[in-house]
């Protein structure tokens, strides 16, 4: 269990668990299943080995009850369910929340094969500089072609990845292959800066540095073409272990930008001290720019603080000329949107950038 839980036994083969500081009950699914991993391994007994199984009733606080008794009384008609569906399972105790928890599951057990069934795909989308009119940096967003064909959005399994640990392998996956497609093109004659995002658990995980390095060295490509977005959350949550992880960074040469800047809470002070290159303006300001004086004057001061700290800004999610055209004035270094271009796969890419230099 983690540390924050409670678990007790109440008698017999009957434990309780206590999980009080849950996000949200879509977490369930993965902690039961995390619980009846466990319990399953093989337990060495003498010259031979015993495994066990459990089964898992699940009630929430307050849906299915708010006092003790009735908690525990749902959780129990939850627990028989599940050892009618030949246990070492869990059930929730409402039938809506089991189909939620199913189609989770589902989707994980789906995903945990899509790196090896080449079900993973990137699409790429041009960066504009404001002043020279060029496509100098494209950012790689990730797809996920499922078995039914359906092109599954980021947000729609990023997510879980995270939380599976799945992000991972995925991510090295992202890394390798984007800088493959960034050397290819620059064999082609085409010198762009790949941005590739990287999430929390990526930005935490012991190996990036090793891994960021191998996907530069397999692909031959010089670290400078290569950046990293990372989102505020991700760096302001432990700073003093970002800047470590960031000059890490900086020391094999690659970019380091902080995606959707302006939602999460900086500190200014650290901001200063961690070696980054490029501030990514949030899309939600960009969108209501040409609206309201609000956003106009956080976009403004953004800008400001950017060029004090001597870092590059992209508005992101442009999408009409006006908005374009306040972030020329305003100052912004490149943008990023669909007015522009959306993110496309390759070989689509290729030809729009290659028509935009010729003309
Ligand atoms: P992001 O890094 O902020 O990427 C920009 C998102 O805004 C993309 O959504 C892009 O399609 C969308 N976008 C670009 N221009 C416009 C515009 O003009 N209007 C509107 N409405 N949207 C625009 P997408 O591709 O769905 O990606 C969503 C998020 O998923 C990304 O946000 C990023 O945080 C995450 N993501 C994507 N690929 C990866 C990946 O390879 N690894 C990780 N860890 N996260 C990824
Ligand atoms: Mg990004
Ligand atoms: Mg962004």
């Amino acid at each position: 269990m983690r540390e924050r839980d409670t678990l007790a036994r109440i008698g017999g083969d009957d434990f309780v668990v206590v999980l009080s500081d849950l996000a949200s009950p879509q977490d369930v699914p993965l902690l039961a299943d995390r619980i009846l991993h466990h319990i399953a391994l093989p337990i060495p007994l003498q010259d031979r080995e015993i495994s066990l199984s459990a089964s898992i009733g699940v009630s929430l606080f307050p849906q299915d009850g708010d006092d003790y008794d009735t908690l525990l009384r749902n959780a129990d008609a939850a627990m028989y369910r599940a050892k009618e569906a030949g246990g070492n399972t869990f059930r929730f105790y409402t039938a809506d929340m089991n189909a939620q928890a199913l189609k989770k599951l589902e989707m994980e057990a789906r995903l945990r094969h899509a790196v090896e069934r080449d079900e993973l795909l990137l699409h790429y989308q041009p960066l504009l500089n404001l002043r020279t009119n060029e496509v100098t940096d494209v950012e790689a967003l990730i797809r996920w072609r499922a078995g039914d064909g359906t092109l599954v959005s980021p947000l729609d399994f990023i997510p879980l990845a995270e939380e599976t640990g799945l992000i991972v392998p995925i991510g090295q996956w992202v890394l390798r292959t984007a800088c493959q497609q960034t050397r290819q093109w620059l064999d082609q004659g085409m010198e762009l800066r790949m941005a590739v995002n990287l999430s929390t658990r990526q930005f935490r995980d012991d190996k990036l540095v090793q891994t960021v390095r191998d996907a530069l060295a397999e692909a031959g490509l010089p670290a400078r073409l290569l950046k990293l977005e990372i989102t505020e959350g991700a760096v302001m949550d432990n700073a003093e272990q970002a800047v470590r992880i960031l000059s890490e960074l900086k020391a094999l040469g690659v970019g380091m930008s902080v995606d959707d800047f302006g939602t999460g809470y900086s500190s200014l002070a650290y901001l200063q001290r961690f070696p980054i290159d490029q501030l990514k303006i949030d899309r939600s300001f960009v969108k209501d720019i040409t609206l309201g004086a609000e956003s106009a004057s956080i976009v403004h001061s953004i800008i400001a603080l950017a060029r004090n700290l001597r870092l590059q800004t992209v508005g992101e999610g442009v999408e009409t000329t006006q908005q374009r055209d306040f972030l020329r004035g305003a100052g912004c270094d490149l943008m990023q949107g669909f007015l522009f271009s959306r993110p496309l796969p390759a070989p689509e890419f290729l030809a729009l950038v290659q028509a935009h230099r010729a003309n």
